[in-house]
């Protein structure tokens, strides 16, 4: 199997399994729109007590398969790190998407994620890639006002 097909087979596959799937009450959801492409989803980062550590991420959405697979991909991939980590990670994964095809993301740090590396190379659906990621960093933001 060539990488692209088993990158395109974890896509298709997260775009089916949607890890995190499903909003609870409470929290701080935060809202986006794609209009480019007409992706929309909402997201909700849960945080440890002492709002440390990311203990879940929920979400709801609608929208192209690159769109929800992101959002099931950074739920596999970053449930459990820290709020620190998680903003480099983050901050990773934006670099990577931004670069047009130059940044690949690595295998060994963004595990089934780097599946979307290709992306970068299409830069209309960069903002499908990024929508989870631009919700979970507003939740989180909102999320940790709530605490101070
Ligand atoms: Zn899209």
């Amino acid at each position: 199997m060539e990488l692209d097909d088993l990158y395109q087979q974890i896509i298709l596959d997260h775009n089916k399994k949607r890890a995190g799937y499903g909003l609870h009450p409470g929290g701080f959801p935060s809202h986006q729109y794609n209009p480019t492409c007409g992706d929309e989803l909402t997201l909700t980062v849960r945080l440890s007590e002492d709002g440390a550590t990311i203990t879940a991420f929920e979400w709801e959405g609608k929208g192209c398969s690159i769109s929800q697979a992101s959002a099931s991909l950074m739920t596999s991939e970053a449930t459990g790190m820290s709020v620190i980590e998680f903003e480099s990670f983050a901050n990773g994964f934006r670099d990577a998407m931004r670069s047009r095809g130059t940044i690949a993301l690595s295998e060994d740090e963004y595990g089934d994620l780097a599946a979307l590396s290709g992306v970068s190379k299409f830069v209309a659906r960069v903002k499908c890639a990024m929508l989870a990621w631009v919700a979970a960093e507003d939740s989180l933001i909102l999320t940790r006002e709530s605490l101070n």
